[in-house]
């Protein structure tokens, strides 16, 4: 049996470095990601958890960075795991936060945002996520989609992926690296396959599917998943996952179908992922760390709210 990589504070990928948050403890779940700047300094793809910004800063200086050269912070959408640390590192080093524009008014003033992870977290909030610090006004830099954005001397293409988020963005950096956040799903180190990311409030398979056209059309070297990593064969992986969402869909589907109630539904996703890891020969860890990223609860919910609001029509019973 093939052991589990060992996870560095900071690997190096062909001059992108992937930085382990180390959340919850566990390695090799929610990454951020450090492209060094022609014109000095770096940059960072996600920020992680506020709960995690010591553990990042450790891996800044493992690749041989201080957190003080930090220019800019390019968050894929603002959930806690991606984007919970931005306005912590905006406020350390004046880095600037890039964010779709639909975002952005949710970093300036968080409450909101953090409001509801906590009625969906509760008493485990804080150690799970940490502190969300606003990101300063005019530390703000809203982009919509299809913008070429300058990042320290390198242009980025921004392409508007929703589906998992209304306001999701992926970034595409100049040596043909495109920073996924959760648009092209979750696959964790020494795992067989890739774990659909489908969680409430805008989840929206259709948009989806049009955001993966719009990665593969812009041919894309290799992906950068925040869950997490390198992917080198970029096309394939795109190819394969409206496939993954559409199958993981139609089992809650058919359990909410089938009059199951929430807790049901939760067993048949977590057998569904299971009977696949089992199949995929994929280590016992595995499973720990997909459900430390997405657990099968967050895609009941998910997925439950999808239906009922884009395709009640499929729905054969009340409620
Ligand atoms: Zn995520």
């Amino acid at each position: 049996m093939t052991a589990f990589p060992d996870f560095p504070r900071a690997r190096d990928f062909g001059g992108t470095w992937a930085i382990d948050t180390f959340h919850n403890g566990l390695p090799g779940t929610v990454g951020v990601f450090l492209v060094p700047l022609p014109t000095g300094g770096f940059a960072l793809v996600e920020s992680g958890p506020g709960s995690t910004l010591e553990n990042v800063r450790a891996g800044v200086e493992a690749a041989g960075y201080d957190v003080e050269q930090l220019r800019s912070v390019l968050v894929t959408h603002i959930h806690l795991d991606h984007a919970g640390a931005a306005g912590a590192l905006a406020r350390a080093t004046g880095a600037e936060v890039v964010v779709h524009a639909l975002g952005a008014p949710h970093l300036a003033d968080p409450t909101r945002l953090v409001a509801s992870a906590r009625r969906i977290y509760g008493e485990a909030m804080d150690e799970l996520w940490g502190p969300m610090a606003p990101v300063p006004g005019d530390r703000l830099r809203s982009v919509e989609g299809d913008d070429l954005v300058d990042v320290g001397g390198l242009q980025v293409r921004v392409l508007h992926t929703p589906g998992h988020a209304a306001h999701h963005v992926s970034y595409l950096f100049p040596d043909g690296t495109l920073f996924t956040g959760d648009s092209a799903g979750i696959r964790l180190p020494a795992s067989p396959l890739t774990r659909p990311a489908l969680p409430p409030p805008e989840l929206a398979l259709e948009a989806w599917e049009d955001s993966v056209a719009r990665m593969r059309d812009a041919g894309p070297e290799r992906l950068m998943l925040t869950h997490f990593g390198e992917v080198r064969e970029a096309d394939r992986h795109l190819a394969e996952l409206p496939e993954r969402n559409r199958l993981w869909a139609e089992e809650v589907l058919a359990g909410m179908n089938a009059g199951e109630d929430e807790p049901a539904l939760m067993r048949r996703v977590q057998s569904l992922e299971d009977r696949e890891l089992q199949a995929g020969g994929a280590l016992a860890g595995v499973r720990v760390r997909n459900k430390a990223v997405s657990d099968a609860a967050m895609t009941v919910m998910g997925v439950a709210r999808y239906w009922r609001k884009h395709h009640p029509d499929r729905l054969e019973t009340a409620g």
